[in-house]
């Protein structure tokens, strides 16, 4: 097993060497019933590049990111990761979780394991990494995120903002070739929101892949290279957050801004 985990690695260094960019979605269209959910979705997304994706409720954005971690199902088009599309189910499915982290609103700690057992847990059984080393590289990431001291307690005692560090040491754990959040600080309590838009701005210097749904209009100017803008399913606008936020070119975004900023 340590054996497999080392020659993935070796394989995932060859394969990020090349051009070809982390995420793909190519033409995604997706429906609940008669809903049009996702409408012909386009979007590449560079290794080390942020995007952050706005958009008024309901307009698709987690279930985009849902879509991406194959948590949903779609109808038309491609998603490639790092290359590779979406595997269907098994022992693939299982390293693609893992390859394409995910952090959402509702923090999603296994309750009944230790803050330490939460992060080792997915590196042992999907990574077959072995447990002395899983819980170095845990102790490390606790660390990174500033709730070391807490990794012998269980989810439930700690706060929202410290849990939500920890979902997202979890996520890095596994060594993602790119980080999901949807919505990470929407159900903490204000002055729990920046130690996590910390955590998170940090990951985005240190050159992180990531698609973050966000609120945080401050961490969409500060952290992003690129704003994606949707609306009733369909992405409205690219660009830059300078240009988005300065500049917005359809009603729609202007819209939504105003009613935001
Ligand atoms: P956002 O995250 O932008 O608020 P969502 O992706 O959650 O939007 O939802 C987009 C639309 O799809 C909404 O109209 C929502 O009600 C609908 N929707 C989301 N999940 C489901 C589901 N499992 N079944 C049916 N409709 C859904
Ligand atoms: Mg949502």
């Amino acid at each position: 097993d340590e054996a497999n985990a080392v020659g993935s690695d070796a394989r995932r260094d060859a394969s990020t060497d090349g051009q070809h960019p982390i995420v793909v979605v190519e033409g995604v269209n997706k429906h609940f019933g008669d809903l049009h959910v996702l409408k012909d979705i386009n979007l590449t997304v560079g290794k080390g590049d942020v995007v952050v994706v706005l958009g008024p409720s309901g307009s698709g954005k987690s279930t985009l990111c849902r879509t991406i971690n194959r948590l949903e199902t779609f109808e038309t088009g491609r998603i490639l990761i790092d290359g590779q599309p979406l595997p269907e189910e098994g022992k693939a499915l299982a390293k693609l979780r893992a390859d394409v982290g995910m952090v959402f609103q509702s923090f999603n700690l296994f309750a009944h394991k230790t803050i330490l057992q939460n992060v080792t847990l997915g590196p042992m059984k999907v990574r077959g990494i072995g447990k002395a080393e899983a819980e170095r590289k845990a102790t490390e990431l606790l660390e990174r995120v500033g709730v070391q001291q807490q990794r012998d307690k269980y989810p439930a005692q700690l706060s929202g903002g410290q849990q939500q560090r920890v979902a997202i040491a979890r996520s890095l754990a596994m060594n993602p070739k790119v980080m999901l959040f949807d919505e990470p600080t929407s159900a903490l309590d204000p002055e729990m929101i920046n130690e996590v838009l910390d955590v998170m701005t940090s990951l985005a210097k240190e050159g992180m892949t990531m698609i973050v749904v966000t609120h945080e209009m401050g961490f969409a100017r500060r952290a992003a290279d690129r704003v994606v803008f949707m609306d009733e399913g369909e992405i409205v606008e690219q660009d830059t957050p300078e240009e988005f936020f300065t500049n917005a070119r359809s009603p729609r975004a202007k819209d939504f801004l105003s009613k935001i900023l």
